[in-house]
């Protein structure tokens, strides 16, 4: 029997060797802002992990702070999941089955672990102003050391704790972090992590004087609490992760797995952030601008990840079943939208057209779409979706086929109906119209083909005529769809409003 390793869940041992402990992975965003594109990567590969090991993703909200949180940005994020199909078994879902996972639905029971760590002496309350603290930087500053806090509140007297008291001072609570220890992890994704706890920013403030525990806390306390056995997250978060080790120590418990994933940065190699790169980090900004979230979630997931059988293009549920933590890239993951263009183009022009057609609604003109029907609307959009990049070019792609009084633009009557063989085609297609049956895309273009022949002109000679009456442009969707899809009456008023034009 082969050894398996729990530190190395690679796809080899998943596959022969049985897991000791179901696998509980979380994505646990701060509603503080709408769905970062880096939070949704890291969402995803937590995903996809427990899907490879069947083991359980949760979704829990960070919400302590109580300033910065909003319940806007809390549907964002949990709409924006649920878009790309990042679904959680455990987690807040607002009027949804999920029981609810809020750090502030646990304030007392963070000050309940607080209190374990005080009686212990791991921890002490500290009463320090903001102002003391502060005038300290300025002055580790000026002396050019590195700014940290100098565990002064360890050597608090009684009479001065009483002092302060009195004063009316509320005080924070420390963790004590002892600076002669090292911190040491091997990391999924980047081998081992050695920190020196004097790096770490002296003792740290594990609750606040307002009484709400601080994410490094918290964390550790929720991440016991679930069981969490992975935690998969962004590699800004590398240094509170030798914080937090200290601190499931100071718990005496064993830390779960960490993976640190890789953060993205722009082509020009600068962090991805809301500041710079405003709406473009934003998930939410892509479903307004018609992108597919077949090709969003494929995008994400190849960055940094590429399936043992080297192919670019998967679903959600193909890559749930081939997905490597191990194999996720150490370097930087860069976001190319051009590349993202590519990826959502394959999607619009692959995914079944029933459910390109239905996204494409919201592009399009609400009224006019109420002359079509659904199978009318699948043949519009199945007509252009060849050349669409984003569903939100549908509108200017099909707006043709829409239009009650087509202006046919001057360099086109010059260059087609200018042509004298253009109006013996019309005048033959109108005739002809009685022949067409309509609704049959490939019948209408064979009555063309036959007029041709008929009148011995073939070619553009042939079609530019009639494809810039119907549609006022000489390239476009097949000729017959256009034909199908218009109809006799429309067919007839486009062709005749365009002799007038010969
Ligand atoms: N609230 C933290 C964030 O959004 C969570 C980090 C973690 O996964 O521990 O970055």
């Amino acid at each position: 029997m082969r050894k398996c390793s729990p530190l190395s869940y690679s796809a080899f041992f998943l596959r022969w060797c049985p897991l000791p402990n179901k696998i509980r992975v979380r994505i646990a965003p701060s509603p503080t802002g709408t769905l970062h594109v880096g939070t949704a990567r890291t969402a995803l590969y937590n995903y996809l992990y427990a899907q490879r090991t069947k083991g359980t993703f949760i979704l829990r909200l960070e919400d302590t702070d109580e300033e910065r949180s909003r319940e806007e940005y809390t549907q964002d994020i949990l709409d924006g999941l649920h878009w790309l199909g990042i679904h959680w078994e455990e987690g807040p879902d607002i009027g949804g089955p999920y029981p609810p996972y809020r750090q502030t639905e646990k304030i007392n029971h963070y000050m309940t672990i607080a209190q374990q760590l005080i009686d212990a002496g791991k921890a002490y309350w500290a009463y320090e102003t903001p102002e003391e603290l502060a005038a300290l930087k300025e002055e580790q500053r000026l002396a050019n050391q590195a700014v940290r806090y100098d565990n002064r509140g360890r050597n608090q007297t009684p009479e001065q704790i009483a002092a302060y008291k009195a004063e009316g001072r509320k005080p924070s609570l420390r963790f004590i972090i002892d600076d002669n220890q090292k911190v040491t992890w091997h990391d999924e994704i980047r081998g081992e992590i050695t920190f020196s706890a004097s790096e770490l920013g002296g003792d740290m403030i594990i609750v606040k004087s307002n009484g709400v525990a601080i994410y490094n806390f918290a964390v550790v306390v929720d991440d016991i609490d679930m069981e969490i056995t992975h935690v998969i997250r962004g590699e800004d978060h590398i240094s509170n992760t030798a914080k937090q080790i200290l601190l499931y120590q100071a718990l005496g418990q064993t830390h779960p797995i960490f993976a640190h994933v890789p953060l993205m940065q722009d082509i020009d190699r600068h962090k991805l952030s809301k500041r710079v790169h405003g709406e473009a980090v934003h998930v939410d900004s892509y479903r307004k601008n018609g992108y597919m979230p077949e090709a969003i979630v494929n995008y994400l997931a190849q960055m940094s990840w590429t399936p043992s059988d080297g192919r670019e293009l998967f679903s959600l549920s193909e890559a749930g079943e081939m997905f490597d933590l191990n194999k996720l890239s150490k370097s930087a993951a860069v976001f190319d939208v051009q590349r993202l263009n590519w990826f959502n183009g394959h999607y619009i022009r692959s995914l079944p057209l029933s459910v390109v057609a239905d996204r494409a609604r919201a592009f399009l003109d609400q009224d006019q779409l109420k002359e079509f029907s659904t199978a009318q609307l699948e043949e519009i959009v199945g007509s252009v979706r060849e050349g669409l990049t984003t569903l939100s070019e549908i509108k200017a792609a099909t707006n043709f086929y829409f239009a009650q009084n087509l202006q046919i633009p001057q360099d086109v009557r010059d260059g087609v109906l200018g042509n004298p063989n253009a109006k013996k085609v019309l005048d033959k297609a109108l005739e002809n119209l009685g022949r067409m049956p309509w609704g049959d895309h490939k019948g209408c273009k064979a009555v063309i083909d036959a007029i041709g022949k008929e009148i011995s002109i073939k070619g553009k000679e042939l079609y530019w005529p009639i494809r810039a009456a119907l549609s006022a442009k000489t390239h476009g969707p097949d000729l017959g769809t256009m034909l199908s899809v218009l109809g006799e009456e429309q067919v007839r008023s486009r062709l005749e409003s365009a002799m007038n034009l010969c």
